[in-house]
């Protein structure tokens, strides 16, 4: 890691003190950290610097945080996308969710669990990126460890670095029933505080992208009470 260059973190948020704030702790944990204040300069500064991570804030003037999110994780479906929400605010948690985001973190917050945040994330997708596995096959569905790609009917699927980890996860396992808690501490880590609904989302998130018809799912079963599985018939 040392002798890597240092992972680029794009801080986007319009409060100054706020933004510098995070900014120089993130520093200080040994990330290169860039500032944009606006959802616009985001954009623009997250297509030429290509961050691989993204702080993002909710609340911005002119376009907001989750414009932002929608419109960088299709062009950039790799780029990491920690979002900021104000407390209480369980609506913008899930939405961002939705859209794409890899995690949220609850304004305020202490800036030593953003980097924590953001180096359980990295340290998934180093994990993932075992140079000599096989590519998991299912079907005709492939996951290839090496490009980080996904293939179905030999068609890439663009899919986040999380959507990967989860699908990888039940690639592995096929025919098992997982818990929630299993997969969600396989995903995020066993210290990971958030809530099991997390899961849920990306399972319809993944579902929507994999399945022929989401709403009756071939792939991802829902067993109730306990979690999911990946079906085997
Ligand atoms: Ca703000």
């Amino acid at each position: 890691m040392m002798s890597e260059a240092k992972t680029k973190v794009l801080v986007v948020e319009d409060e100054a003190s706020i933004r510098k704030f995070i900014a120089i702790n993130l520093e200080r944990s040994g990330f290169a950290v860039l500032e944009a204040e606006t959802g616009e300069k985001a954009l623009e500064m997250a297509r030429a610097c290509r961050p691989e991570v993204m702080v993002l804030d909710v609340m911005l003037p002119g376009i907001d945080g989750f414009e932002v999110c929608k419109k960088l994780r299709d062009e950039m479906p790799e780029l990491i996308i920690i979002m900021l929400t104000a407390r209480g605010q369980d609506i913008d948690r899930i939405t961002g969710l939705e859209i794409g985001a890899d995690d949220y973190m609850v304004k305020p917050f202490n800036p030593r669990e953003l980097t924590a945040r953001i180096n359980s994330v990295l340290r998934r997708i180093e994990r993932m990126k075992a140079p000599d596995d096989e590519p998991l096959v299912y079907k005709n569905l492939v996951m290839d460890l090496k490009s980080q790609k996904f293939y179905k009917d030999n068609v890439e699927i663009e899919l986040t670095p999380t959507e990967f980890a989860v699908l990888k996860m039940f690639m592995s396992n096929v025919g098992r029933a997982l818990s929630r808690n299993e997969l969600f501490s396989a995903v995020w880590g066993k210290n990971y505080f958030g809530d099991l609904k997390t899961l849920d989302v990306y399972i319809r998130r993944i579902r929507e992208k994999i399945e022929d018809n989401p709403s009756k799912p071939k792939y991802i079963e829902t067993v109730w009470g306990y979690g999911y599985r990946w079906c085997d018939r």
